[in-house]
């Protein structure tokens, strides 16, 4: 086992209530002796050389924060002597973050990634929250050393806001973004029409953005063109997440999955166990647990759909990437994603393709 990216769950507990969240929320957060038996265990396994990422995640993980600040303790000590190469990072919904807490994630040199949708903040996350996170997003930037992303997401209803969005958040000179769909709502005709409409407003404007600068700040758009080959989804393989009850999944993604869906025939055939089995049974636990997570990658993943029934058939399998838990929210089986989902990677593909003809077009030329 050589881990790259560990997450601690620290809690289920959230303050927020987005409209697409998928989470069960539950007054749940890890304990200091579960924090210390995990990083005792999982420290040995994080890979040497390259660069490791200790995560922690939520629910809002700031309702934890001082489980957090315990096990970056921990690890710091550890690491005196093991000399990894390791950075901590949180995803947060901002709301609850502090002058001190900030002070201490730049002097433990996090990366913090904020949860937050432009004009679309209002819309689907919290009410009143969209003035907090233009302060933030400045605040944020004046910390050298927090490596500071945004994540937003966008549904059918908050489409229309997405390309003066990303605008509103990219022409400061802030941060890197990352931007989802959700796929929890049904994305009617109109809604895909719009999609396109707002991903070719992007495109322009990112194409233009990158001739002046050179860089190309929504991480979605850095993917090369055709694809960097078959994706994998990582968990279990080098990523292994601990839950605040103690279980140990690939991800943290399953434990959201999976804590509503403990009857699910898959159940078993990606939990790791308690923490106090694994470590005891950790040497045949682990290969035979690892098998499985190992057949999720976009070649083996079926569709349900008419048109396209298998991935492996159709002709961006390279370029495409499915996260399975986000789409098995929708068809109730890892390894299946549905059509809207298919939908939606299509529409995207040909955004990323669009944007990388034009941004090289006129350099091809010379
Ligand atoms: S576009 Fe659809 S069929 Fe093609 S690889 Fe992606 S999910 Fe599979
Ligand atoms: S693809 Fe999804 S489940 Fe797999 S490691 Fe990434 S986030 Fe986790």
């Amino acid at each position: 086992m050589e881990i790259s990216n560990l997450t601690f769950i620290v809690t289920d507990e959230c303050n927020f209530n987005c409209a697409y969240c998928v989470q069960k929320k539950e007054k749940k957060t890890i304990n200091n002796a579960c924090i210390k038996t995990a990083v005792d265990f999982f420290y040995p396994f994080l890979k040497q050389d390259v660069k490791v990422y200790i995560g922690f995640y939520g629910g809002e993980p700031l309702l934890a924060y001082e489980q957090i600040k315990h096990t970056v303790r921990l690890v710091q000590e550890k690491n005196k002597t093991g000399n990894k190469k390791i950075t901590f990072s949180v995803t947060t919904n901002g709301s609850l973050l502090t002058d001190k807490m900030l002070d201490f994630f730049n002097r433990s040199q996090f990366a913090v990634t904020l949860s937050y949708d432009g004009f679309a903040q209002d819309m689907g996350r919290k009410k009143g929250t969209l003035d907090q996170m233009i302060r933030l997003m400045k605040q944020i930037q004046d910390y050298p050393n927090i490596d500071f992303e945004i994540n937003s997401v966008f549904t059918p209803q908050t489409i229309k806001t997405f390309s003066e969005s990303l605008r509103f958040m990219i022409e400061p000179g802030g941060p890197e973004i990352t931007f989802n769909l959700s796929t929890m709502e049904e994305w009617e005709p109109s809604h895909l029409e719009t999609l396109k409409e707002e991903l070719k407003r992007l495109t322009d404007f990112l194409v233009l953005y990158y001739k002046k600068t050179g860089k190309i700040p929504v991480k979605n758009f850095q993917v090369p063109v055709p694809g960097p080959g078959i994706f994998r989804c990582s968990a279990g393989k080098d990523h292994m997440a601990v839950t605040p009850e103690g279980n140990v999944w690939g991800c943290f993604l399953f434990h959201d999955y999976f804590k509503t869906r403990k009857d699910n025939p898959q159940y078993q055939d990606y939990y790791f166990g308690t923490l106090t089995d694994f470590i005891a049974n950790h040497k045949t636990r682990y290969p035979e647990i690892l098998a499985n997570y190992s057949d999720l990658r976009q070649n083996f993943f079926q569709v349900e759909c008419k048109e396209t029934n298998f991935c492996f058939l159709c002709q961006d399998v390279k370029s495409c990437m499915v996260c399975p838990v986000n789409a098995a929210y929708s068809t109730r089986s890892l390894g299946k994603i549905s059509c809207r989902q298919c939908q939606l990677n299509k529409i995207q593909l040909k955004a990323l393709e669009d944007f990388h003809f034009l941004a090289t077009k006129d350099t091809k030329k010379h």
